[in-house]
């Protein structure tokens, strides 16, 4: 069973899907919502994927633009400041 998440008043599951990123917004009689991210994406590039789809699930009225710019700042900040992915076992 997957886990969900709340992010505002909606609920998300996690799909990871080769295809980019992708978070669901406008199917208003399911729940939870998924938010795709790319199993292949690794490092900064997978930790601002998960920013940037999170900024969408929490802010799904952002343009495109902003989330984008957002997630790329959040995440070179977080990347800089020493956030990485613990790797399964460790
Ligand atoms: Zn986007």
């Amino acid at each position: 069973m997957k886990r969900v998440f709340p992010f505002g008043d909606k609920l998300y599951t996690l799909s990871r899907a080769d295809l980019g990123g992708y978070c669901e917004d406008n199917e208003p009689d399911k729940s939870p919502l998924e938010i795709w991210v790319n199993p292949r994406a690794r490092g900064r590039v997978e930790l601002e994927f998960f920013i940037h789809e999170a900024l969408h699930a929490e802010f799904p009225q952002m343009g495109e633009n902003a989330v984008q710019a957002a997630g790329e700042d959040i995440g070179a900040w977080l990347w800089q400041n020493g956030y990485r992915k613990r790797r399964k076992g460790k």
